[in-house]
Formats: C-alpha cells, sequence, structure tokens
C-alpha cells in the first residue's frame, strides 16, 4: 500500500542532521564528504529549506578550502584535486549561491586538460596511472565543470582574478574563447563508444549497460553538445527503449535486477534529458518512491530499508522530475545539470552576486 503522505518535515530534518553528522573538517582522505554535503544540500534546497544565512557561511569557507592550489577540488583540504570532488563542490557552491570570485578557473581548466586521456576520456585525478578508472562518470563530472567555464552569461565581475603576466600584474580575466578547451571531439567518441547494443550505456567500452551510467553518458553528450534530442531521432530511439523497459513500477539498474529509489532518477533523469520524461509511467514510479520513505526522514534504496543520503536525494530529485512535483511542494530540477534551474543558472552567470 502506497504511504500517501510526503514526510516533508522528516526529510528537511533528516538532511540537516546528515549534514551535522559529516565528520570534523580534521578528518583526513575522505573524498566522500563533500559528495555527501552536496546530496544534503541539494535535498534541503529541493525542499526549499536551505539556510541562506548562520552555517551556510561556514559551508561556503570549507567548500573553497578544499580548491587545490593549481586548480580543481580535492576531497579534503590540501589533497589533490579529484574530478568527481571538483563536480561536487561547484554544485554545492552554486546551491548556496556562493560568489565565484575565488574559482580558479585557468587552474580548473588546466586540471581538465591534464584529466583527459588520448581516448578522450577522463581520469578522476591527474595521477593515476592507466585508464582503468576513466569512465562516464568522470565525464560528466568534466562536462559540468567545463560548462561552468565556458559559461557564456560570465561577466568580468565574476571571473575571478586573472592570470599573471611576467610583471606581475594581474592582466584581465580571460574571456571564455581564451580559456584552453578539452577535446570535445575526442570526449564525445569516447561517450559514443561506450553505447551497448541494448541501447543503454556503460562505464567504458565493451561492459554492461547500466542506468546510473546511461544517465552519466547521456548528460554528458548534451553538455559536449553531441546529443541530437528530438522525439523521431533515430539515434536516441534504442536507448530510450532501454531506459523505458527498466521500469517495473519504480526502476531496476539492469535488465533482471530489483527496484531502486536511485534508478528512477538515473533512468527518469536520463529520459528527461532526451526530453522524453513523459514516457516514464508516473503514477507507480511515485508510489515506489514514496513507499521508500523512512519514517525518520529520508529514502533507502527500497522500501523498508534504512536510509542514506545518496539515496534520499536521488529520490526526492526523481520526484522533482514527476508531474507531482508541484503536490509535494519541490523545486523544478534541471535533469542535465541535476540542480535546481536557478542554482545552474548562479553556475551559468559566473556566480556573480549581482545577477
Ligand atoms: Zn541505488
Amino acid at each position: 500500500m502506497s504511504q500517501s503522505t510526503f514526510k516533508r518535515k522528516a526529510h528537511a530534518a533528516y538532511f540537516t542532521r546528515c549534514m551535522r553528522a559529516l565528520p570534523s573538517q580534521a578528518q583526513e582522505h575522505d573524498a566522500n564528504r563533500v559528495t555527501i554535503a552536496f546530496f544534503c544540500l541539494a535535498g534541503l534546497e529541493l525542499l526549499g529549506v536551505l539556510p541562506q544565512d548562520g552555517e551556510r557561511d561556514d559551508w561556503i569557507e570549507w567548500l573553497w578550502s578544499l580548491q587545490a592550489d593549481s586548480g580543481g577540488f580535492s576531497g579534503s583540504p590540501s589533497a589533490t584535486a579529484h574530478l568527481p570532488s571538483t563536480y561536487t563542490a561547484l554544485s554545492a557552491l552554486a546551491l548556496l549561491r556562493a560568489p565565484l570570485d575565488k574559482l580558479n578557473r585557468a587552474g580548473l581548466a588546466a586540471f581538465l586538460r591534464a584529466c583527459q586521456a588520448p581516448d578522450g576520456s577522463f581520469a578522476p585525478t591527474t595521477e593515476i596511472e592507466g585508464e582503468f578508472q576513466n569512465d562516464v562518470r568522470m565525464s560528466y563530472c568534466a562536462a559540468i565543470a567545463r560548462a561552468v567555464l565556458r559559461a557564456p552569461g560570465r561577466t568580468s565581475a565574476g571571473a575571478g582574478p586573472g592570470p599573471s603576466d611576467s610583471s606581475g600584474t594581474a592582466t584581465v580575466a580571460a574571456s571564455v574563447d581564451e580559456i584552453p578547451d578539452v577535446d570535445v571531439k575526442a570526449a564525445i567518441g569516447f561517450l559514443d563508444k561506450c553505447k551497448t547494443w541494448e541501447g543503454g550505456y556503460s562505464a567504458r567500452p565493451g561492459l554492461e549497460a547500466q542506468g546510473g551510467t546511461t544517465y552519466c553518458a547521456t548528460a554528458a553528450l548534451s553538455l559536449f553538445g553531441g546529443l541530437t534530442v528530438s522525439d523521431h531521432a533515430a539515434s536516441i530511439m534504442d536507448t530510450t527503449r532501454w531506459l523505458t523497459q527498466r521500469q517495473i513500477g519504480g526502476f531496476q539498474g539492469r535488465p533482471g535486477k530489483l527496484e531502486d529509489v536511485c534508478y528512477s532518477f538515473w533512468c527518469g533523469g536520463a529520459l528527461a534529458t532526451l526530453s522524453l520524461a513523459s514516457l516514464v509511467n508516473a503514477p507507480p514510479n511515485t508510489s515506489f518512491l514514496l513507499d521508500a520513505q523512512s519514517p525518520i526522514g529520508g529514502f533507502g534504496k527500497a522500501p523498508e530499508d534504512f536510509p542514506d543520503p545518496f539515496h534520499s536525494y536521488l529520490a526526492l530529485a526523481a520526484l522533482a522530475l514527476t508531474p507531482a512535483r508541484d503536490e509535494l511542494g519541490l523545486k523544478e530540477l534541471d535533469p542535465v545539470w541535476n540542480l535546481p534551474p536557478v542554482a545552474r543558472d548562479w553556475l551559468l552567470s559566473g556566480g556573480n552576486e549581482s545577477a
């Protein structure tokens, strides 16, 4: 039986508790911390209760402390830059509406280029030998960071310090065209090779398609300009079929697997990225998601499971893509950026306070 009541207050309390329970800032080597912070902040934002005062300034200061000297963000202060931490730190700064004047744009551009391999894939850091960790999740993180760097609406006020010339005088911040870009053609080529015969996308070429990697690949292709979105585009029909076939009531990640709330976002978000969110059978999906609510707030991966920040946020994000969004009082979500449009636009405007 479906739990008809949306436990809004309990969810807000759950995310707040998780934020406060994060390990202390002295904790070393905790790359997950910034990711958990992103899930909690994003959950509070979708619920419309993200505080814009008090603790906000402390979180912003902490996020900037993760910016590596050479560009990009790490999981903990003084660690090396890491692509997933860079993506979640930028998104968290957007959720907090932090001015981006401290963003080392030239360093970030250099970091992204250094992470890219000749086959177009991206490594999580510049220090990993071989390409076994290069997968479509890293392509997505790189695509978001690149889109922030190349935002058309960025003004000089939000552009941050420009590179210094040989005399040590700060030059005018580089325009979009002057920022060295990654190899976009190769990045798209790698993603295309991850498409399987079934139509979904795998983490790397030759592996099995999965819901999460299909979301990352379609959203990254959208950001890199490598996706033709049209109801009739033959190139997305097999992907569309694979995604819609993952719906049981909620969604499974692969054929033969059980439903899990995170796949309602990964598969539903991929369909929304293809402008085909209407193909989700909304009532059973919404019921499954609401049934996975925990009495103490948050969501488990399925009904009766213990909640965690990852599934709690992705369940809310999935609900934000359903027709029930208004009724539940959730903010709108841009499926490609995995952020509300106002936070996405914050990044695209350069985080300019006057924007
Ligand atoms: Zn899951």
